[in-house]
């Protein structure tokens, strides 16, 4: 057995034991990546990143911590990506260059990486890309590693099996069964219900929409409804979608053009992803249907649908920036209707709302998600969990991909399809669990907690400087510039206190006139000449913290500035 610090420390697990941990995507909807090793191989699944909540201030995104992989970095064999969103590929342009080994991942996922990559400058050497085939076996090490096709909201998703010297695993990747996709084939159900019947020791599956009773739509559900929009709409139609959602696209361009409408794709990321989606022949696109903006000029609202990103609000993104009426080219007509075909991500309403509430302002007609049937989510409902568990019949199970309550419906929900509870375990980011012939069980722990991008470097924003953000956006800054003698250490200027987000003048000035009565008994507190300034500095910062929080129950920042003269 491995010792706790062995774990820490990166040690391989013993001979027959299979090893996974996750480095994100548990307890959390985002930035999946995890660990399985055996032996000496390990192989990295999908590396994606998490979008900031509201109290990661200034943050631009959030990566997994690869700590347990860089003690692995002499084994690591590969990393597999399931298929190609944000949360399963976008950390690779931060962690490639330090990762050293090949990325395997369907031609349409490379695809989208790669733009991603070039978006964000990463250089990374092309053979390092390797497209993978579904069927196709590859070799990592003692890991034998197969795609296998499933639907999803992104083409070509897969779900991985892994055959190793410890036994057969599978990860079914994000899906839903759709059994009348857009465009490709359905789910290989045979596939799967093979690898079920060859025994599954170890299975790993996105518990997203474990709450959902029933079934997810198909993706054609959501033609009906986008049809109805297309022939009606007096003015413009604006779909606005995930850039990677190319059946969605596909859908919105075929019904566009059936009703007489010619397309208009806006937005930088969606036109790099759908010209790799029509090189891979994932997206079928008539001459002389989809045109530039400069071709929009001459034609009637009624004959114009527009394609656009943003339909999680990203500030950056075509519609943000259409609501906002700083868009270079789209600007919001009173008879525009906007179709936001998504749902928001968890967490991301209310910036959603936002943008929702400008359009709705400038008078556009807004159709959103579900409610309006022109959304279809990516994600299994309960009953397709509960299909793709008995199909399987998995000896143990560990629910990935989703908050802790879909992780604790899923374990339920793998229950009723009739595994022993002792084969499941629900765990958090940095859990080690091993499984053998003897079982599953929880062996430790690992680092695995957030990483912080801010502008363009990782690790720029380290927690302390979250907290500073926080305590400034709450409690405001106090700074407290006073000169004293450098012989003697003696007050000759000041104190002078400047504040900035603290509270309101009237109220401010008497406070501020005892505050620097506090100021100057702290400098005169101590015998003369005895403090050095470091020393002087946390007096007088302590001496109006305490002052502050008395007086006003509040903590700003307080910075003291001290010149010796
Ligand atoms: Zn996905």
């Amino acid at each position: 057995m491995g010792s706790e610090a062995g774990l820490l420390n990166g040690d391989p697990p013993p001979d027959g034991t299979l090893r996974f941990v996750a480095l994100g995507g548990l307890g959390e909807i985002g930035k999946n990546m995890a660990i399985l090793e055996v032996g000496g191989d390990a192989v990295v699944i999908d590396a994606g990143l998490m979008f900031p909540d509201q109290e990661m201030l200034g943050v631009d995104l959030v990566i997994p911590d690869i700590t347990a992989l860089r003690q692995r970095a002499g084994r690591l064999r590969g990393i597999l990506l399931t298929h190609g969103h944000e949360d399963h590929i976008g950390a690779l342009p931060y962690l490639l260059p330090e990762l050293d080994c090949p990325v395997f991942g369907t031609p349409m996922t490379l695809g989208l990486l790669r733009n991603k990559l070039r978006r964000n400058n990463a250089a990374v050497p092309s053979e390092r890309l390797r497209p993978v085939a579904v069927g196709e076996e590859i070799r990592l090490g003692a890991i034998r590693a197969e795609f296998v096709h499933t639907t999803h909201s992104v083409p070509d998703s897969c779900a991985l099996v892994l055959d190793t010297p410890a036994g057969r695993v599978l990860h079914t990747g994000d899906f839903k069964l759709d059994h009348t996709p857009v465009s490709g084939p359905p789910p290989d159900l045979a596939r799967l219900a093979e690898v079920g019947r060859l025994g599954v020791r170890l299975m790993l599956s996105d518990s997203t929409n474990a709450e959902v009773a029933g079934v997810a739509p198909s993706e054609s559900a959501v033609g009906p409804a986008l049809r109805r929009v297309m022939e009606t709409a007096e003015g413009r139609v604006l779909v606005v979608t995930f850039a990677s959602n190319i059946a969605r696209v596909q859908q919105a361009i075929d019904l566009a053009v059936s009703s007489d409408r010619r397309c208009c794709i806006v937005g930088r990321n969606m036109l790099s992803n759908v010209d790799t989606a029509v090189a891979l022949g994932r997206l079928t696109v008539a001459p002389g249907t989809v045109i530039g903006p400069r071709q929009l000029a001459g034609l009637a609202d009624r004959a114009v649908c527009l394609i656009a990103t943003g339909a999680q609000g990203e500030p950056l993104s075509a519609l943000a920036r259409i609501s906002a009426g700083t868009h270079p080219f789209v600007q919001v007509r009173p008879t525009d209707t906007v179709v936001v075909s998504a749902n928001p991500i968890p967490g991301n309403e209310e910036v959603v709302h936002r943008v929702l509430n400008r359009l709705a302002r400038l008078g556009a007609r807004v159709l959103i998600g579900g409610r309006d049937g022109v959304h279809a989510s990516g994600h299994a409902g309960a009953d397709e969990l509960r299909f793709m568990l008995e199909l399987i019949h998995p000896e143990s199970f560990v629910p990935v991909h989703g908050e802790h309550r879909h992780l604790i419906r899923h374990a339920d929900l793998a229950t009723d399809a009739g595994l022993p509870r002792a084969a499941i375990v629900v765990a958090d980011n940095g859990t080690v669990i091993d499984v053998d012939a003897a079982g599953i069980r929880e062996v430790g722990r690992v680092p695995a907690g957030n990483v912080y991008v801010d502008g363009v470097s990782v690790e720029d924003v380290v927690p302390v400087v979250l907290r500073d953000r926080r305590a400034l956006s709450q409690d405001g800054i106090l700074i407290v510039a006073l000169a004293v003698g450098r012989e003697r250490g003696e007050l000759i200027g000041g104190p002078e206190i400047v504040s900035r987000g603290f509270a309101q003048d009237a109220r401010l000035r008497p406070l501020l006139g005892r505050a620097r009565a506090v100021a100057r008994e702290a400098c005169t507190g101590g015998p003369a000449g005895s403090r050095d300034p470091v020393e002087l500095r946390e007096a007088m910062h302590d001496a109006l913290a305490a002052f502050f929080l008395e007086a006003t129950g509040r903590r700003p920042m307080i910075l003291p500035v001290i010149s010796e003269v």
